[in-house]
């Protein structure tokens, strides 16, 4: 049974401090608790250097434990490693690790499900169930490095969910992340990936962290982008180009922009000029994705020959361009899937261990 105790991670260092005040405890002990809480431990015994009385007076208050690992795979190809993790509640959520040649990064849910709707997507088929809190997406990161043993240097907040739509929690959560008496993982190692909430672009400017911003474009033109991303009614291209300029003269950080290639959808001549003219206005990188198969969708990935010469057609136009290389193809490393038919596979009984 949970109870309704708060989860200790979920609080800042100052704010752990101000508990321990009241609790008549000595300043230093705020560091020594928030240190054990950012490497990992799963029960307050393991905190060796704080009195036995004060971590039973902890454990009546707060609530410290690890996720339990659901499902883990690790990619024969390229050592992607993908984790369903076991919430307290018992929700579930993916995180997965990506091992590139600058270090591994790792890609955290932010939400349990999505309620916006993309019709590519696999994490937003069931609707939102709840935001995560800062604790858990701290969690996600701790313990994906503890779990895989791999030093985790980068993080993308790509996985299931809207991070914008759970934006105080997100950015609480980059403030533990970032805390240099914790995990210290730096902003300008951190993107955030947003299927343009415009609303909330000004707020996130306004905190003037150093973290990059990812917008999820898909199309350059209102008609298909409405209608492969619901969230584009009501604020459109012209408006989300406004913001992404306004995001990049007020912290001069680049944005990106994510374009999953679809076929015969957002491919096309004129949407490549489009793109073109949007990415050069805000002076925007552009990451080209061949997209990833859905099951529950008839949407397909434009071909191979075709990105290229996309890409080559924006570079013409002098735009900065990648094309993404795809990790963990072999594992449904593409967020939602994992979560998505583990639920299925628990709800008709046929889950193996
Ligand atoms: N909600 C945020 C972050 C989560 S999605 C956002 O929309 O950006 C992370 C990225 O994966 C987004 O760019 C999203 O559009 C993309 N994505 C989702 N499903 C995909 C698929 N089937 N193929 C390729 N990219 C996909």
């Amino acid at each position: 049974m949970q109870d309704d105790k708060i989860n200790i991670r979920d609080l800042l260092p100052e704010e752990l401090a101000s508990e321990l005040k009241a609790m008549g405890q000595p300043a230093f002990r705020a560091k020594q608790l928030f240190g054990w809480l950012t490497r990992g431990v799963s029960g307050w015994d393991e905190m060796t250097n704080l009195p036995k009385p004060l971590r039973a007076a902890l454990g009546e208050r707060f609530y410290l434990g690890a996720p339990g690992v659901l499902r883990k795979q690790v990619s024969a190809g390229d050592g992607t490693v993908k984790y369903l993790w076991r919430l307290r509640d018992g929700n579930a959520v993916e995180t997965v690790v990506m091992r590139y040649h600058y270090g591994n990064s790792v890609c955290i849910s932010t939400q349990v499900g999505c309620r916006q709707g993309c019709a590519f997507c696999a994490s937003t088929i069931g609707g939102l169930v709840r935001c995560l809190t800062p604790g858990e997406m701290l969690e996600e990161v701790m313990f994906s490095e503890k779990e895989s043993g791999l030093k985790i240097g980068h993080i993308v907040l790509m996985g299931i969910g809207e991070p914008l739509d759970n934006f105080d929690n997100v950015v609480k959560f980059l403030k533990l992340v970032n805390h240099p008496d914790g995990m210290n993982i730096g902003m300008r190692h951190i993107s955030l990936s947003t299927c343009g909430l415009t609303e909330r672009f000004a707020d996130l400017a306004a905190l003037d962290m150093q973290l990059t911003l990812s917008v999820s474009l898909h199309a350059p033109d209102d008609e298909t982008r409405t209608r492969i991303m619901p969230a584009n009614r009501g604020r459109g291209v012209a408006k989300l180009m406004d913001e992404c300029e306004a995001y990049f003269k007020k912290t001069g950080r680049r944005i990106s922009f994510e374009y999953a290639m679809i076929d015969g959808v957002n491919d096309s001549k004129e949407q490549c000029a489009l793109l073109a003219k949007h990415a050069k206005r805000v002076a925007a990188h552009v990451n080209l994705i061949p997209l990833n198969h859905v099951d529950e969708s008839p949407l397909k990935p434009t071909p191979p020959e075709r990105i290229a010469e996309f890409k080559r057609a924006l570079e013409r136009e002098g735009v900065n361009v990648t094309v993404r290389r795809s990790l963990g193809g072999d594992i449904e490393a593409s967020c939602g899937q994992l979560r998505k038919k583990t639920a299925e596979a628990m709800k008709s009984g046929t889950e193996r261990a």
